[in-house]
């Protein structure tokens, strides 16, 4: 459980991409002789749209996609050092240059992300043993990156690895499933040059409609850790969630095993320990929607239990929000007592990853006695999802409630290190 602390695995990371940034500066160099040749796409160095990525996985070229497409399941070879120009930093650089590479808007192409749509049947539970290695190999990429080791074992269960160029810089790592083999279970983007101690999650980044634009353009924006996007509808099988918590949405009463919030055996889950494990300070914010209806609130923000605490994270973020909203409806936090609006219930309090969060005995079927800090669950009215004013303010909002501490790029940051891998 002990894991190397938070600095020593960043300046890993930098290390990493600060070396590979050197050896990786022509668009020529390097990757054309790829070991990973099984995924479609279009030459090296060819910048062609900016909100569409391509793969420049090397010199395949096959059907050139530009967008995003299933791939089949990689047998890489990653021992093959890529890079051949012979420097001291080849060896700590050669993992991430073996990876396929996307390059684009990461915002704009997050919005792409496969999400099993309701009653398709499209989420397959994982058993036990392969959630655990999920978790462990997720961990190993957070501590060490992407060795040659943790790539197979993720390709073994049908996740790839790519990195992401966004075109406005930055360096990201992209989890997601690969090929035929799709079982709804998500996809997970970490950041190599975050700002904040922070990650966010999308566990309804489709029934909670706006919250997965909204979430790729914070992890972007804000410079978080890390983005988990579910890859199943809340409502995608009909198999009931044993998970206590109660809801209608599916339009049976009852939490459904494909709903990532309410079911703690998926791949979401387990790179939630994975980060919380990694990152034991950090905060995770769990991003949804609510209809307001005609209710005063604009947002209700929990962390993750209803008990009253005045100096609760969740009233900090209610009362920078308020700061920022400018339309009568207001934000409400569970744990203030005197905020009684119409949604007070709405607070997260059967959310799993909140759950495992403030250390509740059964992250399925209890709540948690206490929070921790390290969780929070905002719920949002439509406005606040769109992308108009008040949206800003929640990014905003963000900003002010979680410091910049990483030296990466982010709202408000003083960017410290550099910010172009891989
Ligand atoms: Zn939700």
């Amino acid at each position: 459980m002990s894991l190397p602390p938070l600095r020593a695995s960043l300046s890993c990371l930098l290390l990493l991409a600060a070396a590979c940034s050197n050896a990786v500066a022509g668009p020529s160099d390097a990757v054309a002789e790829s070991p990973s040749t099984s995924a479609p796409g279009t030459v090296v160095g060819t910048p062609t749209s900016p909100t569409a990525p391509v793969e420049d996985v090397g010199q395949v070229p096959t059907t050139p996609t530009p967008t995003d497409t299933v791939t089949p399941v990689e047998t890489p070879a990653p021992e093959t050092p890529v890079v051949s120009t012979p420097a001291p930093t080849t060896g700590v650089c050669s993992p991430l240059g073996s990876l396929s590479s996307l390059t684009g808007n990461l915002t704009t192409w997050l919005q792409t992300a496969p999400i099993a749509t309701a009653n398709s049947g499209g989420f397959k539970e994982p058993g036990g043993t392969e959630l655990a290695a999920f978790e462990g190999a997720f961990r190993t990429l957070l501590t060490e990156g992407p060795t040659p080791r943790v790539v197979q074992d993720l390709a073994g269960m049908g996740y790839g690895v790519s990195t992401f160029r966004n075109d406005t810089g930055g360096g990201w790592l992209v989890v997601r499933e690969q090929g035929l083999l799709s079982r709804g279970g998500g996809t997970f983007i970490i950041n190599l040059f975050p700002a904040r101690d922070l990650w966010l999650e999308a566990p309804h980044a489709d029934s909670d409609e706006g919250t997965l634009r909204q979430t790729a353009t914070q992890l972007v924006t804000l410079g978080a850790r890390a983005l988990l996007i579910t890859g199943s509808n809340r409502c995608a099988v009909t198999t009931a969630s044993p998970c206590s918590g109660t809801t209608s949405v599916c339009g049976t009463k009852g939490l459904r095993i494909s709903d990532a919030a309410h079911y703690g055996n998926n791949f979401f889950t387990a790179a939630h320990r994975a980060l919380r494990d990694t990152y034991p300070d950090a905060i995770a914010a769990s991003i949804h929607g609510m209809d307001a209806g005609d209710g005063p609130e604009a947002a209700v923000v929990s962390d993750g239990t209803s008990a009253p605490r005045p100096d609760a994270l969740s009233n900090r973020l209610r009362d920078s929000l308020n700061t920022h909203l400018t339309g009568t409806k207001k934000a409400f936090s569970c744990n203030a007592a005197d905020d009684s609006g119409k949604h007070r219930t709405l607070c997260g309090t059967s959310n799993v990853q909140g759950r495992i969060d403030n250390g509740a005995s059964d992250a399925c079927f209890a709540e948690a006695a206490a929070a921790t800090d390290r969780f929070v669950h905002l719920e949002q009215s439509a406005t606040l999802r769109g992308t108009g004013a008040s949206s800003k303010a929640v990014m905003q909002a963000l900003a002010d409630t979680v410091p910049c501490t990483l030296g990466g790029s982010g709202l408000g940051c003083p960017a410290v290190v550099a910010q172009d891998c891989p």
